[in-house]
């Protein structure tokens, strides 16, 4: 079957390329996509153009958008299992990775599907006589949404959902590298009611289909989850036509752990917090930032049990972890352990591909630990983006909070003490878009997600997230007009 989504129906790219998606845990092909170019991205802004235009969606009442949000949910639901597998194959993640995520985004679907006719506005009391003054909200128009490998249903969900909420039309495009689930998405929207030409799907890379959706000067919202470096592109793309942007980027997240944490704990969700996904996640807790008197004790659990994760198959029965998603990447990660070490970071485990033989065709790495850190280091300044946990100590509070902000991201950070005041101090003083206390990584759709610094711009999530895909528009009234003669008496 074709898998391209164009003005409602199912086509096979323009120029007939195709893409083989592979298996990261065996580097088996798992799929042929279509694989579109510039020409199939015209096609698919064009429809989005003439469905925001003249189409029905965005003067259909913001209810029944609703509505059509609130089928996509259930149906999430009732297919979650053949989705939860697809997205496991695809991105290598744990089937419960995958389920959590198909729940959430259900979630997602269920908060803007309620969000969408709670708030039409508000009308002001402008102090002048006779006047009548609304802010109302109206949809920005077509947005192309582009999102990344590591959560591919999930990112295009926190697009799409209030975008389709707020009544714009969009043309979507998953990772090049995992487009399998989203293209079920794409099945599930098509059902539920949703008019033709409102969401409009493409496959493809980042140079060949991405660019095109931010350059073409039709689209007027490019919101984009990604890497630091493609975001200033589209960045620059985007200012050409002053479009209105989105962008959720990479993190360099602080995990600050105080000697008065409650240990055990503190270890448990240091190890989640940096080898979950195989630290495949924007706010991995990457850098361990640890009171000196705690440390050794403190990193001696942690790589004891960062020694016995389960890697594997994310399909298999007791899998903690799969495996990393390309061979490119996990090159990368690689690449990145040995700056460390030829840096002088200490490795305390890992840092290799593990010896099982069964691992050996997957794209497997194990959790590693590097101590004896500091921003001198590579490791603790880029993003890596694998199973890679780097260690700093310090001493005084200030300290510790001076090395959480040390970093040009701001996505998010962890903090762990039993002193209710520090852990309101330190979280407060800590320049990062989410910061948990005494956890680490949870979300809800309710709140509001997105980075400080160079880990963004804008917000996901939350009120914010659908405040990103609506403009605001002032209507004001002269219910009683009559000639001002501004100009009068100025004759001569
Ligand atoms: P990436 O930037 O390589 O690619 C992301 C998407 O952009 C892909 O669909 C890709 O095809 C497309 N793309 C690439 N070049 C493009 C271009 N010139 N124009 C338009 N589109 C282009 O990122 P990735 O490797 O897929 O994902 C990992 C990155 O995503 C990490 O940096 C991670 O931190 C970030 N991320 C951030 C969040 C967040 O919420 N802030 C969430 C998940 C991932």
């Amino acid at each position: 079957m074709p898998d391209l989504f164009i003005n409602g129906k199912w086509v096979d790219a323009i120029n007939d390329a195709t893409r083989t998606v592979l298996d990261p845990a065996n580097d088996q092909p798992l799929a042929t996509v279509a694989e579109a170019d510039s020409d199939d991205v015209n096609a698919a802004v064009k429809a989005a153009r003439e469905a925001f235009d003249s189409g029905p969606w965005r003067q259909t009442p913001a209810s029944e958008r609703g509505d059509c949000l609130r089928a996509v949910a259930s149906e999430l639901q009732n297919r979650k299992s053949e989705l939860t597998r697809i997205e496991s194959l695809d991105t290598g993640k744990t089937l419960l990775e995958a389920e959590t995520d198909v729940d959430d985004i259900t979630n997602v679907f269920r908060y803007y599907a309620d969000m969408a006719d709670k708030d039409s506005g508000r009308v002001t009391d402008t102090g002048v006589p006779n006047t009548v003054s609304r802010i109302v909200y109206e949809p920005i128009g077509v947005c192309s949404l582009i999102a990344p490998w590591n959560y591919p249903l999930l990112q295009m969900s926190w697009k799409l959902a209030p975008a389709l909420a707020a009544g714009n039309t969009c043309v979507i495009k998953p990772s090049e590298v995992t487009p399998l689930a989203t293209i079920e998405l794409v099945k599930i929207i098509e059902a539920s009611g949703v008019p033709a030409g409102v969401v409009n799907l493409v496959l493809g890379g980042g140079a060949t289909t991405g660019a095109p959706m931010t350059e073409h000067p039709d689209v007027d919202m490019v919101s984009f989850t990604g890497g630091l470096h493609t975001g200033k592109r589209i960045m620059a793309a985007a200012a050409a036509d002053v479009k209105n942007i989105a962008l959720e980027l990479g993190g360099k997240n602080p995990n600050v752990v105080f000697a008065d944490a409650d240990f055990e704990t503190a270890v448990d969700y240091a190890l989640n917090a940096s080898f979950f996904h195989s630290g495949q996640v924007c706010s991995a807790g990457a850098r361990l930032i640890i009171e000196e008197s705690i440390k050794d004790d403190f990193i001696s659990a942690v790589a004891d049990r960062a020694r016995k994760v389960k890697l594997g198959r994310g399909q298999d029965e007791g899998v903690e972890v799969g495996p990393m998603v390309s061979r490119e990447h996990r090159e990368k990660v690689e690449n990145y352990i040995q700056t460390a070490i030829d840096e002088g970071a200490t490795l305390v485990c890992g840092g290799k591909r593990p010896d099982d033989p069964a691992l050996t065709d997957g794209y497997f790495l194990e959790p590693t630990i590097f101590d004896d850190c500091n921003r001198d280091m590579t490791i603790v300044r880029e993003e890596v983006f694998g199973p890679v946990l780097s260690v700093e100590t310090f001493t005084t509070e200030d300290e510790a909070i001076a090395l959480a902000n040390d970093t040009e991201y701001g996505l998010a950070g962890g903090v762990w003490t039993s002193d209710a005041s520090k852990a309101q101090r330190v979280s407060s003083a800590m320049r990062h878009g989410t910061i948990w206390i005494n956890d680490f990584h949870p979300y809800v759709p309710q709140a509001e997600w997105g980075g400080f610094g160079k880990s963004g711009v804008g917000r996901e999530l939350g009120h914010h997230g659908l405040d990103e895909y609506r403009e605001t528009k002032h209507i004001w009234q002269n219910i009683s007009p009559e000639p001002m003669r501004w100009f009068e008496g100025k004759d001569d």
